[in-house]
Protein backbone atom coordinates (compact mmCIF):
# COMPACT_ATOMS: atom_id res chain seq x y z
CA UNK A 1 0.00 0.00 0.00
CA UNK A 2 1.24 3.56 -0.32
CA UNK A 3 -0.56 6.84 0.22
CA UNK A 4 0.27 10.51 -0.27
CA UNK A 5 -1.83 13.48 1.80
CA UNK A 6 -0.98 16.90 0.43
CA UNK A 7 1.68 16.97 -2.70
CA UNK A 8 0.45 18.83 -5.71
CA UNK A 9 0.41 15.85 -8.36
CA UNK A 10 0.19 12.43 -6.31
CA UNK A 11 -0.29 10.23 -9.03
CA UNK A 12 2.84 9.92 -10.48
CA UNK A 13 4.62 9.70 -6.81
CA UNK A 14 1.99 6.79 -5.74
CA UNK A 15 3.19 5.07 -9.44
CA UNK A 16 6.49 5.11 -8.28
CA UNK A 17 6.03 4.07 -4.44
CA UNK A 18 3.86 0.91 -5.99
CA UNK A 19 6.30 -0.08 -8.57
CA UNK A 20 9.03 -0.18 -5.50
CA UNK A 21 6.47 -2.65 -3.67
CA UNK A 22 5.58 -4.57 -6.81
CA UNK A 23 7.21 -7.55 -5.21
CA UNK A 24 4.24 -7.48 -2.22
CA UNK A 25 1.47 -8.52 -4.96
CA UNK A 26 1.54 -9.04 -8.78
CA UNK A 27 -1.93 -10.05 -9.15
CA UNK A 28 -3.31 -6.32 -9.40
CA UNK A 29 -2.56 -2.83 -8.95
CA UNK A 30 -4.89 0.21 -8.68
CA UNK A 31 -4.54 4.19 -7.48
CA UNK A 32 -7.23 6.23 -6.75
CA UNK A 33 -7.19 9.94 -5.90
CA UNK A 34 -8.97 12.97 -5.41
CA UNK A 35 -8.77 17.01 -5.30
CA UNK A 36 -10.54 17.31 -2.40
CA UNK A 37 -13.58 17.09 -4.43
CA UNK A 38 -13.80 14.56 -6.86
CA UNK A 39 -12.49 11.23 -6.97
CA UNK A 40 -10.61 9.31 -9.26
CA UNK A 41 -9.66 5.41 -9.90
CA UNK A 42 -8.09 3.48 -11.90
CA UNK A 43 -7.63 -0.14 -11.09
CA UNK A 44 -6.21 -3.08 -13.10
CA UNK A 45 -5.10 -7.12 -12.96
CA UNK A 46 -1.53 -7.54 -13.44
CA UNK A 47 1.80 -5.40 -12.96
CA UNK A 48 1.31 -1.48 -11.68
CA UNK A 49 3.35 -0.90 -15.43
CA UNK A 50 0.19 -2.79 -17.14
CA UNK A 51 -2.27 -0.52 -15.01
CA UNK A 52 -1.21 2.70 -15.30
CA UNK A 53 -0.94 3.90 -18.51
CA UNK A 54 -0.60 7.00 -20.69
CA UNK A 55 -4.17 7.15 -20.83
CA UNK A 56 -4.65 6.78 -16.66
CA UNK A 57 -1.42 9.25 -15.69
CA UNK A 58 -3.50 11.82 -17.82
CA UNK A 59 -6.95 10.58 -15.98
CA UNK A 60 -5.01 11.12 -12.53
CA UNK A 61 -3.16 14.07 -12.96
CA UNK A 62 -3.42 16.99 -10.89
CA UNK A 63 -4.50 15.90 -7.86
CA UNK A 64 -3.55 16.02 -3.58
CA UNK A 65 -4.73 13.02 -2.12
CA UNK A 66 -4.23 9.54 -2.90
CA UNK A 67 -3.85 5.87 -2.03
CA UNK A 68 -3.09 2.81 -3.93
CA UNK A 69 -2.40 -0.84 -3.29
CA UNK A 70 -0.84 -4.16 -5.40
CA UNK A 71 -2.36 -7.32 -5.13
CA UNK A 72 -1.63 -10.40 -3.74
CA UNK A 73 -4.00 -12.62 -2.68
CA UNK A 74 -4.69 -14.58 0.54
CA UNK A 75 -8.29 -14.77 0.43
CA UNK A 76 -10.57 -13.99 -3.09
CA UNK A 77 -9.98 -15.00 -6.38
CA UNK A 78 -8.07 -13.38 -8.83
CA UNK A 79 -10.54 -11.36 -10.77
CA UNK A 80 -10.58 -7.52 -11.57
CA UNK A 81 -13.39 -7.41 -8.72
CA UNK A 82 -10.96 -7.87 -5.87
CA UNK A 83 -8.81 -5.57 -6.79
CA UNK A 84 -7.99 -2.72 -4.70
CA UNK A 85 -8.32 -0.15 -3.28
CA UNK A 86 -12.18 -0.76 -2.88
CA UNK A 87 -14.06 2.57 -3.73
CA UNK A 88 -17.77 2.76 -2.54
CA UNK A 89 -19.76 5.25 -2.34
CA UNK A 90 -21.48 5.97 1.27
CA UNK A 91 -24.56 8.41 2.13
CA UNK A 92 -21.56 11.21 3.17
CA UNK A 93 -19.43 10.37 0.09
CA UNK A 94 -17.30 8.23 -1.31
CA UNK A 95 -14.54 5.95 0.46
CA UNK A 96 -11.37 4.22 -0.88
CA UNK A 97 -10.40 1.50 0.99
CA UNK A 98 -6.99 -0.77 0.74
CA UNK A 99 -6.23 -3.48 3.00
CA UNK A 100 -2.80 -5.93 3.67
CA UNK A 101 -3.29 -8.61 5.92
CA UNK A 102 -5.89 -11.13 6.40
CA UNK A 103 -9.02 -11.14 8.56
CA UNK A 104 -10.20 -13.95 10.30
CA UNK A 105 -13.57 -13.11 11.40
CA UNK A 106 -14.60 -11.58 8.20
CA UNK A 107 -16.52 -14.87 6.97
CA UNK A 108 -18.69 -14.27 10.53
CA UNK A 109 -18.56 -10.12 9.87
CA UNK A 110 -19.97 -11.06 6.10
CA UNK A 111 -22.47 -13.44 7.01
CA UNK A 112 -24.27 -11.06 9.90
CA UNK A 113 -24.23 -8.24 7.50
CA UNK A 114 -25.80 -10.34 4.36
CA UNK A 115 -28.46 -11.53 6.59
CA UNK A 116 -28.90 -8.15 7.61
CA UNK A 117 -29.27 -7.50 3.19
CA UNK A 118 -25.91 -6.25 2.78
CA UNK A 119 -24.45 -7.40 -1.13
CA UNK A 120 -21.40 -7.95 -1.62
CA UNK A 121 -19.30 -6.97 -4.84
CA UNK A 122 -15.95 -9.06 -4.30
CA UNK A 123 -14.98 -12.42 -2.41
CA UNK A 124 -11.86 -10.80 -0.50
CA UNK A 125 -11.98 -10.19 3.27
CA UNK A 126 -11.28 -6.51 3.37
CA UNK A 127 -14.66 -5.78 1.91
CA UNK A 128 -16.14 -6.22 5.47
CA UNK A 129 -14.01 -2.94 6.07
CA UNK A 130 -16.36 -0.88 3.84
CA UNK A 131 -19.65 -2.22 5.36
CA UNK A 132 -18.17 -1.48 8.40
CA UNK A 133 -17.53 2.09 7.55
CA UNK A 134 -21.46 2.26 5.67
CA UNK A 135 -22.78 1.14 9.18
CA UNK A 136 -24.87 4.06 10.64
CA UNK A 137 -24.08 2.54 14.01
CA UNK A 138 -20.16 3.62 13.34
CA UNK A 139 -20.72 7.48 11.86
CA UNK A 140 -19.05 10.14 12.73
CA UNK A 141 -15.36 10.56 12.06
CA UNK A 142 -13.23 9.84 13.15
CA UNK A 143 -14.48 7.46 16.02
CA UNK A 144 -16.36 5.81 12.68
CA UNK A 145 -13.17 4.17 11.22
CA UNK A 146 -11.54 3.61 14.53
CA UNK A 147 -14.84 1.69 15.60
CA UNK A 148 -15.05 -0.16 12.36
CA UNK A 149 -11.48 -1.66 12.90
CA UNK A 150 -12.33 -2.04 16.85
CA UNK A 151 -14.47 -5.26 15.38
CA UNK A 152 -11.85 -6.49 13.18
CA UNK A 153 -9.92 -9.37 14.61
CA UNK A 154 -6.56 -10.68 12.39
CA UNK A 155 -3.83 -8.75 11.07
CA UNK A 156 -4.45 -6.08 8.96
CA UNK A 157 -3.07 -2.65 7.86
CA UNK A 158 -5.26 -0.55 6.38
CA UNK A 159 -5.33 2.63 4.37
CA UNK A 160 -8.43 4.71 4.10
CA UNK A 161 -9.62 7.61 1.64
CA UNK A 162 -12.18 9.85 1.88
CA UNK A 163 -12.35 12.73 -0.47
CA UNK A 164 -10.24 15.54 1.70
CA UNK A 165 -8.00 12.97 3.86
CA UNK A 166 -5.99 9.81 4.19
CA UNK A 167 -5.86 7.75 6.83
CA UNK A 168 -3.44 4.91 8.08
CA UNK A 169 -4.43 2.37 10.26
CA UNK A 170 -2.24 -0.57 11.83
CA UNK A 171 -3.54 -4.09 13.75
CA UNK A 172 -2.87 -3.91 17.40
CA UNK A 173 -0.71 -6.94 17.24
CA UNK A 174 1.19 -5.08 14.70
CA UNK A 175 1.32 -8.26 12.04
CA UNK A 176 1.97 -6.29 9.09
CA UNK A 177 4.31 -3.02 8.31
CA UNK A 178 3.41 0.51 7.62
CA UNK A 179 5.52 3.31 7.96
CA UNK A 180 5.07 7.15 7.78
CA UNK A 181 7.04 9.50 5.65
CA UNK A 182 7.35 13.55 4.69
CA UNK A 183 8.01 14.60 1.51
CA UNK A 184 8.49 18.17 1.90
CA UNK A 185 4.65 19.60 3.44
CA UNK A 186 3.52 16.12 2.11
CA UNK A 187 2.20 13.19 4.12
CA UNK A 188 3.07 9.50 3.05
CA UNK A 189 2.56 6.03 4.19
CA UNK A 190 3.81 3.18 2.54
CA UNK A 191 4.22 -0.52 3.51
CA UNK A 192 8.03 -0.91 3.65
CA UNK A 193 10.39 2.08 3.51
CA UNK A 194 12.10 1.18 0.44
CA UNK A 195 9.01 2.92 -1.56
CA UNK A 196 9.40 5.90 0.91
CA UNK A 197 12.88 6.05 -0.42
CA UNK A 198 12.39 5.83 -3.80
CA UNK A 199 9.89 8.76 -4.16
CA UNK A 200 12.68 11.00 -2.29
CA UNK A 201 10.22 11.12 1.41
CA UNK A 202 12.12 10.95 4.77
CA UNK A 203 10.97 8.44 6.88
CA UNK A 204 9.21 9.67 10.02
CA UNK A 205 8.01 6.34 11.91
CA UNK A 206 5.88 3.56 12.00
CA UNK A 207 2.21 3.75 12.08
CA UNK A 208 1.92 2.40 15.84
CA UNK A 209 -0.30 -1.05 16.63
CA UNK A 210 -3.86 0.37 17.35
CA UNK A 211 -3.02 3.27 16.08
CA UNK A 212 -5.28 5.04 13.50
CA UNK A 213 -3.46 8.39 11.94
CA UNK A 214 -5.28 11.05 10.01
CA UNK A 215 -3.83 13.70 7.70
CA UNK A 216 -5.85 16.51 6.36
CA UNK A 217 -5.67 20.30 5.95
CA UNK A 218 -5.42 20.51 9.42
CA UNK A 219 -2.07 18.41 9.57
CA UNK A 220 -1.21 14.73 10.69
CA UNK A 221 -3.34 13.53 13.95
CA UNK A 222 -3.31 10.48 15.72
CA UNK A 223 -5.44 8.10 18.03
CA UNK A 224 -5.91 4.91 19.34
CA UNK A 225 -8.68 2.31 18.76
CA UNK A 226 -7.61 -0.48 20.38
CA UNK A 227 -8.59 0.62 24.29
CA UNK A 228 -6.01 -1.62 26.04
CA UNK A 229 -1.88 -2.18 25.20
CA UNK A 230 -1.83 -5.40 24.03
CA UNK A 231 0.06 -7.17 26.08
CA UNK A 232 2.56 -8.93 23.32
CA UNK A 233 3.16 -7.99 19.47
CA UNK A 234 3.36 -10.38 16.81
CA UNK A 235 5.37 -9.21 13.99
CA UNK A 236 5.00 -11.22 11.11
CA UNK A 237 8.56 -12.79 11.22
CA UNK A 238 8.60 -13.90 7.60
CA UNK A 239 8.60 -10.66 6.32
CA UNK A 240 12.10 -10.32 7.29
CA UNK A 241 12.98 -14.05 6.44
CA UNK A 242 11.49 -13.06 2.72
CA UNK A 243 8.86 -10.97 1.89
CA UNK A 244 10.09 -7.50 2.48
CA UNK A 245 12.51 -6.34 0.05
CA UNK A 246 16.08 -6.29 0.79
CA UNK A 247 16.69 -2.66 1.17
CA UNK A 248 13.51 -2.04 3.88
CA UNK A 249 13.65 -1.19 7.48
CA UNK A 250 10.93 -3.40 8.43
CA UNK A 251 9.85 -3.31 12.47
CA UNK A 252 13.08 -1.37 12.69
CA UNK A 253 15.57 -3.79 11.12
CA UNK A 254 16.83 -3.77 7.92
CA UNK A 255 16.15 -7.17 6.20
CA UNK A 256 18.72 -7.31 4.03
CA UNK A 257 21.24 -7.23 7.80
CA UNK A 258 18.77 -9.61 9.61
CA UNK A 259 18.80 -11.97 6.43
CA UNK A 260 23.13 -12.02 6.29
CA UNK A 261 22.55 -12.49 10.25
CA UNK A 262 20.49 -15.37 9.20
CA UNK A 263 23.01 -16.91 6.73
CA UNK A 264 25.87 -16.49 9.62
CA UNK A 265 23.85 -18.16 12.58
CA UNK A 266 23.02 -20.69 9.78
CA UNK A 267 26.73 -21.37 9.02
CA UNK A 268 27.16 -21.87 13.19
CA UNK A 269 24.42 -24.49 13.52
CA UNK A 270 24.86 -26.24 10.28
CA UNK A 271 28.12 -26.46 8.92
CA UNK A 272 29.51 -28.41 5.78
CA UNK A 273 32.53 -28.59 4.30
CA UNK A 274 32.66 -27.43 0.45
CA UNK A 275 34.29 -25.48 -2.16
CA UNK A 276 31.28 -23.06 -2.92
CA UNK A 277 28.22 -21.09 -1.56
CA UNK A 278 25.72 -20.19 -4.45
CA UNK A 279 22.20 -18.72 -3.67
CA UNK A 280 18.85 -19.21 -5.02
CA UNK A 281 18.61 -15.61 -6.45
CA UNK A 282 17.03 -13.16 -5.26
CA UNK A 283 15.35 -14.77 -2.04
CA UNK A 284 18.66 -16.64 -0.77
CA UNK A 285 21.11 -13.97 -1.92
CA UNK A 286 21.71 -12.20 1.71
CA UNK A 287 21.96 -15.76 3.94
CA UNK A 288 24.17 -16.72 1.57
CA UNK A 289 26.67 -13.91 1.92
CA UNK A 290 26.09 -14.73 5.59
CA UNK A 291 26.89 -17.96 5.32
CA UNK A 292 29.66 -17.45 3.29
CA UNK A 293 31.21 -14.90 5.49
CA UNK A 294 31.03 -17.07 8.21
CA UNK A 295 32.20 -20.05 6.95
CA UNK A 296 34.84 -18.96 4.94
CA UNK A 297 33.78 -20.84 1.49
CA UNK A 298 33.68 -18.88 -1.18
CA UNK A 299 30.40 -17.46 -2.50
CA UNK A 300 30.03 -17.71 -6.26
CA UNK A 301 27.04 -17.41 -8.83
CA UNK A 302 25.87 -20.62 -9.12
CA UNK A 303 22.28 -19.49 -11.10
CA UNK A 304 21.50 -16.68 -12.85
CA UNK A 305 18.05 -15.21 -12.62
CA UNK A 306 15.93 -14.45 -15.60
CA UNK A 307 14.17 -11.20 -14.47
CA UNK A 308 11.50 -11.24 -17.22
CA UNK A 309 9.98 -14.39 -15.09
CA UNK A 310 7.26 -13.23 -12.51
CA UNK A 311 6.59 -15.22 -9.32
CA UNK A 312 6.81 -19.00 -10.03
CA UNK A 313 5.10 -19.47 -6.76
CA UNK A 314 1.80 -18.37 -7.27
CA UNK A 315 1.51 -20.38 -10.57
CA UNK A 316 -1.69 -22.28 -10.50
CA UNK A 317 -0.64 -25.79 -11.19
CA UNK A 318 2.71 -27.84 -10.30
CA UNK A 319 3.82 -28.19 -13.72
CA UNK A 320 3.27 -24.38 -14.61
CA UNK A 321 6.00 -23.92 -11.51
CA UNK A 322 8.28 -26.22 -12.31
CA UNK A 323 8.22 -25.03 -16.07
CA UNK A 324 8.30 -21.66 -14.45
CA UNK A 325 11.27 -22.22 -12.00
CA UNK A 326 13.18 -23.91 -15.04
CA UNK A 327 12.52 -20.50 -16.69
CA UNK A 328 13.48 -18.37 -14.35
CA UNK A 329 17.14 -19.72 -13.11
CA UNK A 330 19.86 -21.54 -14.72
CA UNK A 331 22.78 -22.58 -13.50
CA UNK A 332 26.35 -21.75 -14.25
CA UNK A 333 28.48 -24.62 -14.60
CA UNK A 334 31.46 -23.47 -14.64
CA UNK A 335 31.19 -22.21 -11.38
CA UNK A 336 29.63 -25.71 -10.19
CA UNK A 337 31.19 -28.61 -11.82
CA UNK A 338 33.53 -30.36 -10.14
CA UNK A 339 32.56 -28.85 -6.56
CA UNK A 340 30.58 -29.88 -3.47
CA UNK A 341 27.79 -27.03 -3.51
CA UNK A 342 26.38 -25.29 -0.84
CA UNK A 343 22.94 -23.52 -1.73
CA UNK A 344 21.30 -21.59 0.75
CA UNK A 345 17.71 -20.31 -0.47
CA UNK A 346 15.22 -18.25 2.30
CA UNK A 347 12.24 -20.89 2.96
CA UNK A 348 11.05 -24.19 1.23
CA UNK A 349 7.54 -24.43 1.16
CA UNK A 350 5.79 -27.15 -1.70
CA UNK A 351 10.12 -28.11 -2.36
CA UNK A 352 9.49 -27.84 -6.36
CA UNK A 353 12.53 -24.54 -6.37
CA UNK A 354 14.77 -26.95 -4.45
CA UNK A 355 14.33 -30.16 -5.73
CA UNK A 356 14.49 -28.55 -9.37
CA UNK A 357 17.35 -26.57 -8.83
CA UNK A 358 19.26 -29.38 -7.36
CA UNK A 359 18.52 -31.63 -9.80
CA UNK A 360 20.34 -28.91 -12.40
CA UNK A 361 23.38 -28.93 -10.18
CA UNK A 362 23.82 -32.05 -10.48
CA UNK A 363 23.02 -31.75 -14.36
CA UNK A 364 25.79 -28.54 -14.38
CA UNK A 365 28.43 -31.56 -12.54
CA UNK A 366 28.39 -30.46 -8.73
CA UNK A 367 29.35 -33.63 -6.95
CA UNK A 368 27.66 -32.83 -3.76
CA UNK A 369 25.14 -30.91 -3.11
CA UNK A 370 24.06 -29.13 0.44
CA UNK A 371 21.08 -27.57 1.26
CA UNK A 372 20.83 -24.54 4.18
CA UNK A 373 17.49 -22.80 4.90
CA UNK A 374 17.48 -19.81 6.94
CA UNK A 375 14.77 -19.96 8.47
CA UNK A 376 12.89 -23.47 10.40
CA UNK A 377 10.98 -25.94 8.48
CA UNK A 378 7.48 -23.98 6.98
CA UNK A 379 5.10 -26.79 8.54
CA UNK A 380 1.98 -24.83 9.25
CA UNK A 381 -0.40 -22.18 6.95
CA UNK A 382 -0.52 -18.68 7.49
CA UNK A 383 -3.78 -17.37 8.29
CA UNK A 384 -2.48 -13.87 8.77
CA UNK A 385 -1.43 -12.71 5.00
CA UNK A 386 1.43 -14.78 3.45
CA UNK A 387 0.00 -17.10 0.64
CA UNK A 388 1.15 -20.88 2.10
CA UNK A 389 -1.11 -23.59 0.65
CA UNK A 390 -2.35 -26.09 3.10
CA UNK A 391 -0.82 -28.48 5.76
CA UNK A 392 -0.83 -31.04 3.50
CA UNK A 393 0.62 -29.14 0.70
CA UNK A 394 3.23 -27.88 2.73
CA UNK A 395 6.58 -29.89 1.85
CA UNK A 396 7.75 -29.72 5.86
CA UNK A 397 4.00 -29.75 7.12
CA UNK A 398 3.93 -33.60 6.34
CA UNK A 399 7.55 -35.06 6.45
CA UNK A 400 10.00 -35.15 8.62
CA UNK A 401 13.74 -32.99 7.47
CA UNK A 402 15.27 -36.30 6.21
CA UNK A 403 12.18 -37.27 4.30
CA UNK A 404 12.67 -33.00 2.74
CA UNK A 405 15.89 -33.89 2.08
CA UNK A 406 14.99 -37.20 0.27
CA UNK A 407 12.43 -35.24 -1.79
CA UNK A 408 14.34 -32.51 -2.93
CA UNK A 409 17.68 -34.98 -3.84
CA UNK A 410 19.89 -33.14 -1.26
CA UNK A 411 23.26 -34.99 0.44
CA UNK A 412 22.10 -33.03 3.28
CA UNK A 413 19.56 -30.20 4.40
CA UNK A 414 20.15 -27.99 7.51
CA UNK A 415 17.13 -25.14 8.44
CA UNK A 416 17.94 -22.39 10.72
CA UNK A 417 16.54 -22.78 14.84
CA UNK A 418 13.74 -21.05 16.15
CA UNK A 419 16.28 -19.50 18.12
CA UNK A 420 18.64 -18.51 15.58
CA UNK A 421 15.36 -17.32 13.65
CA UNK A 422 14.70 -14.51 16.92
CA UNK A 423 17.74 -14.29 17.29
CA UNK A 424 18.20 -10.28 15.72
CA UNK A 425 15.88 -9.00 17.71
CA UNK A 426 15.77 -7.15 21.48
CA UNK A 427 12.35 -8.42 21.85
CA UNK A 428 11.76 -12.21 20.47
CA UNK A 429 8.37 -12.64 21.84
CA UNK A 430 7.11 -9.75 19.97
CA UNK A 431 6.99 -11.73 16.64
CA UNK A 432 4.50 -13.99 15.04
CA UNK A 433 6.44 -17.51 14.86
CA UNK A 434 2.90 -19.41 13.47
CA UNK A 435 4.26 -20.58 10.43
CA UNK A 436 7.22 -21.96 11.86
CA UNK A 437 5.31 -23.18 15.12
CA UNK A 438 1.58 -23.42 14.92
CA UNK A 439 1.37 -21.27 17.66
CA UNK A 440 -1.06 -18.94 16.33
CA UNK A 441 -1.09 -15.26 17.99
CA UNK A 442 -5.14 -14.71 17.32
CA UNK A 443 -7.26 -17.53 16.70
CA UNK A 444 -7.55 -18.61 13.11
CA UNK A 445 -10.82 -20.27 13.95
CA UNK A 446 -13.53 -19.27 11.39
CA UNK A 447 -10.43 -17.61 9.44
CA UNK A 448 -11.44 -19.85 6.80
CA UNK A 449 -9.19 -18.55 4.27
CA UNK A 450 -9.22 -18.26 0.60
CA UNK A 451 -10.53 -21.72 0.28
CA UNK A 452 -13.38 -21.71 2.42
CA UNK A 453 -14.78 -17.94 1.03
CA UNK A 454 -14.66 -18.97 -2.42
CA UNK A 455 -16.38 -22.37 -1.59
CA UNK A 456 -18.88 -19.85 -0.08
CA UNK A 457 -19.41 -17.47 -2.72
CA UNK A 458 -18.22 -20.42 -5.56
CA UNK A 459 -21.67 -20.71 -7.56
CA UNK A 460 -22.05 -16.31 -7.31
CA UNK A 461 -17.93 -16.25 -8.31
CA UNK A 462 -18.82 -18.51 -11.44
CA UNK A 463 -21.81 -16.28 -12.43
CA UNK A 464 -19.99 -12.82 -12.56
P1 LIG B 1 8.65 -23.86 -3.18
O1 LIG B 1 9.28 -23.96 -4.49
O2 LIG B 1 7.17 -24.11 -3.18
O3 LIG B 1 9.34 -24.66 -2.10
O4 LIG B 1 8.73 -22.32 -2.73
C1 LIG B 1 9.90 -21.85 -2.18
C2 LIG B 1 10.35 -20.60 -2.88
O5 LIG B 1 9.27 -19.64 -3.00
C3 LIG B 1 11.43 -19.96 -2.05
O6 LIG B 1 12.54 -19.77 -2.92
C4 LIG B 1 10.87 -18.65 -1.57
O7 LIG B 1 11.77 -17.64 -1.89
C5 LIG B 1 9.56 -18.43 -2.30
N1 LIG B 1 8.44 -18.22 -1.35
C6 LIG B 1 8.34 -18.67 -0.12
N2 LIG B 1 7.15 -18.35 0.43
C7 LIG B 1 6.48 -17.65 -0.47
C8 LIG B 1 5.18 -17.03 -0.49
N3 LIG B 1 4.34 -17.13 0.54
N4 LIG B 1 4.80 -16.38 -1.61
C9 LIG B 1 5.63 -16.33 -2.67
N5 LIG B 1 6.85 -16.90 -2.71
C10 LIG B 1 7.29 -17.56 -1.64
Amino acid sequence: MFGVYGAPDVAPLIYRGLFSLQHRGQEGAGIVVSDGQFIQSVKGQGLVSDVYTEQAASLLSGRSLGIGHVRYSTTGSTRIQNVQPLVVECVDGIWAVAHNGNLVNAGELRRMYQEAGAIFQTSTDSEIMVHLLADPMYRSRPHRVARALQQLKGSFSFLVMTRDCVMAARDPLGFKPLSIGKLGTAWVFASETCALRQIGAEYVRDVDPGELVVADSAGLHSTFFSETVPPALSHCVFELVYFARPDSVVFGKNAHLVRVAYGMRLAEEQPVEADVVVAIPDSGNSAALGFARRSGIPLDYGFIRNHYVGRTFIMPDAGARERGTDLKLSTVPEVVSGKRVVVVDDSIVRGTTARRRISALREAGATEVHVRISCPPTAFPCHYGIDFPTREELVAGVKSVDDVRRVIGADSLGYLSEDGLLMPFERPSSFCTACFTGRYPVDPAGAGGKKALEARNGELLLDL
